[in-house]
């Protein structure tokens, strides 16, 4: 279909953008685990009426919007609040939690070059770290020192101090990390890369509007955020459990002298002087408005009511997991992510172990939709608030579908986290 010569009724292109949607996951049924977070009618009210007064301001220069540069100093300093960031503490918001990761990374490799003359950088991630940081390796030419995981699924500080060296830009933790939900242990991470001088970047993507509210709820959250001594920076997605819209994160750093190393600034252009404080160029204010009036509407009061139900519903979930045979969670992960692999000790009549993709497979024809993810092949869930109201469903199709599938294995072993088209 090409690009059509005269234009269209806005009330047929909206009609036809709505039917493009048939095939999607219903996520306002609450049956998919993770890519939607749902707070609620009064958080959608929240987040539409904000995106509809900033659908068309752009933040690139807060000269012309300075109400754009005043929301995100706001959604930044309650974000350091949150995460006990020292007074000094600065950040700026990005699009995501991967650009969030990339600005960190680039700070790290920017201060070792000009402090220490680093020159051919090496970081250290466990193999449970995102994606994101080979994205940067990648993109900012620096050497990754991948180490496994212990049993237990967190980062294995004896075997990344094994890589550690003059060249040391950058050790990484999790809290937690994405496959299995476990919190990797910082202080420690911290210590590592305190002793040559690097940085060290706590990856809270997920748990960073999370953790801190779990805390107030009186769980029990190990150390991880600002009040870790040698944390450098911290990234925290507030399109995840922050409940705004997609498209906005916060990247903090303990210092604004450490904030200094991700700008970029140009004075050589006919433009004139150019700096941007992330990757962006031309930046929407939509995201960073809706993230505001999502976190006043909630408040920390309304963030510890999500997290009441989310970890609710997580509990339940694990213990409805541990209770159907042929099916078990990975690791300990106490909140809101889960890992499902299957039993070893379960087996079929012909002496297999239950295929969990095969189980993905026969979940999504009943509407139920999670990620696979692997090695080990594992169905990932990254519960919430979203999945409210639902859990006894899931956990009654689940047992139907483990009966279901006994003895099919799926010929499809992909585990696509993203895609390319
Ligand atoms: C989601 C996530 C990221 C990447 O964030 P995007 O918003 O998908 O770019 C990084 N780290 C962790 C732990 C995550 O869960």
């Amino acid at each position: 279909m090409g690009f059509n010569e005269k234009g269209r009724p806005v009330d047929d292109v909206l009609a036809e953008l709505e039917a493009k949607r048939a095939d999607d996951v219903r996520w306002e049924d609450g049956r998919t685990f993770g890519m939607i977070y749902d707070g609620g009618p009064s958080v959608h009210e929240a987040a539409e009426r904000a995106a509809r007064l900033y659908l068309h301001e752009n933040a690139l220069n807060t000269k012309a919007f300075p109400s754009l540069g005043q929301i995100q100093s706001e959604v930044v300093g309650w974000t350091a609040e949150l995460l006990h960031g020292p007074e000094s503490a600065a950040g700026f918001l990005t699009s995501g939690g991967t650009e969030s990761i990339l600005c960190s990374v680039l700070a790290a490799r920017e201060r070792a070059r000009k402090e220490r003359g680093i020159e051919a950088p090496e970081m250290i991630v466990a193999e449970s770290a995102h994606a994101a940081f080979h994205k940067a390796a990648h993109l900012f030419g620096i050497t990754v020192h991948k180490t496994p995981v212990k049993p237990d699924f967190k980062a294995d500080v004896d075997a990344m101090s094994a890589h550690l060296g003059p060249n040391t830009i950058l050790v990484v933790g999790s809290a937690p990390q994405y496959p299995q939900g476990v919190v990797d242990p910082i202080p420690q991470i911290a210590e590592l890369a305190a002793s040559v001088d690097a940085n060290c970047h706590v990856d809270a993507c997920m748990g960073g509007f999370v953790l801190p509210f779990v805390e107030r709820l009186g769980r029990e959250v190990p150390p991880w955020d600002f009040r870790v001594e040698g944390v450098h920076s911290i990234s925290a997605d507030i399109h995840k459990l922050g409940y705004a819209p997609k498209g906005v994160s916060v990247v903090l750093h303990r210092t604004k002298a450490l904030r200094r190393h991700q700008t970029f600034v140009f004075d050589g252009w006919l433009g004139g002087f150019y700096a941007s404080p992330n990757l962006q160029g031309t930046r929407s204010g939509l995201p960073m408005a809706t993230a505001w009036a999502v976190m006043q509407h909630l408040g920390v009061e309304g963030y510890c009511d999500l997290t009441r139900t989310t970890l609710a519903n997580a509990d339940r979930m694990r213990e409805g997991i541990a209770a159907t045979p042929g099916v078990q969670v990975l690791g300990d992960g106490r909140y809101h992510l889960i890992a499902m692999s299957h039993d070893p000790d379960v087996l079929d009549g012909d002496g297999n172990p239950l295929d969990v993709f095969a189980l993905g497979d026969a979940l999504m024809a009943r509407g139920w939709f999670h990620d696979r993810q692997g090695p080990p092949d594992t169905l990932h869930s990254t519960v919430s608030n979203t999945n409210t109201g639902v859990i006894e469903d899931y956990l009654k199709a689940l047992a139907e579908c483990v009966a279901e599938v006994r003895g099919v294995r799926t010929e499809d072993r992909s585990t696509n986290y993203a895609t390319l088209e």
